[in-house]
């Protein structure tokens, strides 16, 4: 069985190394250059872990990282809104709240692959299914015919765009910056976010001494004044913000600025097609709020494997695929939108409630959340 697939983020990654498990090669062609990611920094849940040991790696991964012992909400002032006990979480659904600089996650997934198997700089344009499987064509001129094809090509699919034309991409109404940094001298073992008026400034301990942040701001969709921000821009767009929020910015070199506006894909009725089978962002992006998108590629690609190793169809295990994870990523990309809402919210009344209602909730409230969120079906 030829198995094609496009795009060697988290999803073609796992799910290659998910295949290889169960002794099916296939090939994982990307756009980029090389198999080297950008991004920043990645917080898995006790549910990524959880694929990761399927997956023979999670030890490695976890070397690789940092586990948390808490995630606390702030208002701009520095009071505490909400706290959840990561160590708590952890006993109860095993590891979670760890963080790991993306380069290194996707490092460890592409040491596990035979290097003939990794094919750079090929971006698919589009895919034409024929009798028997289907054929991919690329921007070099050149196409390849598989059995199946597994279309992990992130949110901005190329491919899916073409077998599923109306899917719609939205703009989640907010923009948003990250860097990578070294620690400018916090000792801290939880992940934080503070939520105020001017948005949403979150930061985590990495390994190696760094500190991974982001910062959220309400912005219409490519809005030029947020492209043109500099780390001053935020310094002083953040300045009412406690400690240590200003470090952090001030802490920041320019070439470390990641600045990208934020995306979701609406729920999609269908991942499986004839032949080929979305995965990942490409199926079921969401916003990062929850920090689930990688967690849910991770799950996919176990979740395929297990089975397509049942009967070896691929067309019949990707129909069960889809029955089995529509459902859930349905509802983490619903939920996350929800919460980048509520966290985003400039309204002052309704900033005061949410901050009352979530110092006062209860724990079990918090708790029967989140798992929803580690109860995986492998
Ligand atoms: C700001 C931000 C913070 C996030 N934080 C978290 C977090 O803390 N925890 C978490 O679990 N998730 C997080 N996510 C989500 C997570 O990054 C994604 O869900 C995850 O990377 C999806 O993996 P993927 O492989 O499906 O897609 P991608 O990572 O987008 O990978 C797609 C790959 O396809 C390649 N490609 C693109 N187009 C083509 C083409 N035409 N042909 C061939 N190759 C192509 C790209 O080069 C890339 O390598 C965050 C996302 C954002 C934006």
């Amino acid at each position: 069985m030829q198995i094609g697939i496009i795009g060697g983020g988290i999803a073609g990654l796992s799910t290659a190394l998910a295949l290889q498990q169960i002794g099916i090669d296939a090939q994982v062609f990307d756009a980029a250059p090389k198999f080297e990611p950008v991004g920043a920094g990645l917080a898995l849940a006790a549910n990524a872990i959880k694929g990761f040991q399927r997956l023979g790696i999670a030890d490695e991964v976890i070397a690789q990282g940092n586990c948390l012992d808490g995630f606390h909400i702030f208002d701009a002032q520095g009071q505490l809104i909400n706290r959840t006990d990561s160590r708590a979480m952890s006993a109860k659904y095993g590891l979670d709240n760890f963080v790991i600089h993306r380069a290194a996650l996707h490092k460890v997934l592409v040491d596990h692959l035979p290097a003939a198997s990794l094919h750079p700089n090929k971006r698919a344009i589009g895919c034409q299914p024929k009798e028997q499987g289907v054929t991919v064509q690329f921007q070099d001129n050149t196409e390849t015919a598989f059995d199946h094809l597994l279309v992990a090509d992130g949110i901005h699919s190329a491919v899916r765009k073409q077998l599923l034309p109306q899917a719609e991409t939205r703009y989640a109404g907010y923009t948003c910056w990250r860097a990578i940094i070294d620690n400018p001298g916090l000792e801290s073992l939880y992940a934080s976010e503070t939520w105020g008026k001017a948005g949403r400034v979150g930061w985590t301990p990495l390994k190696g001494n760094k500190i991974y942040w982001f910062a959220c701001v309400n912005a219409p969709e490519n809005d030029p004044s947020m492209k043109a921000m500099r780390v001053e821009d935020l310094q002083q767009h953040f300045k009412e913000y406690h400690t240590p929020i200003p470090d952090l910015f001030r802490q920041t070199k320019p070439e470390q600025l990641l600045w990208h506006d934020l995306y979701d894909l609406a729920p999609l009725p269908q991942f499986a097609f004839e032949n080929a089978l979305l995965l990942g962002d490409a199926g079921h992006a969401t916003t990062p709020n929850m920090g689930q998108g990688a967690c849910q590629a991770v799950e996919d690609a176990v979740v395929f494997a297990d089975e397509l190793q049942k009967d070896f169809s691929f067309n019949l295990a990707a129909q069960r695929f889809e029955k089995r994870r529509m459902p859930r990523t349905h509802w983490i990309t619903r939920q996350s939108r929800f919460l980048g809402e509520v966290a985003q919210s400039q309204n002052w009344v309704f900033m005061r409630v949410r901050n009352f209602g979530l110092r006062h909730l209860p724990t079990w409230v918090n708790d029967k959340q989140l798992e929803k969120v580690y109860s995986v079906d492998f």
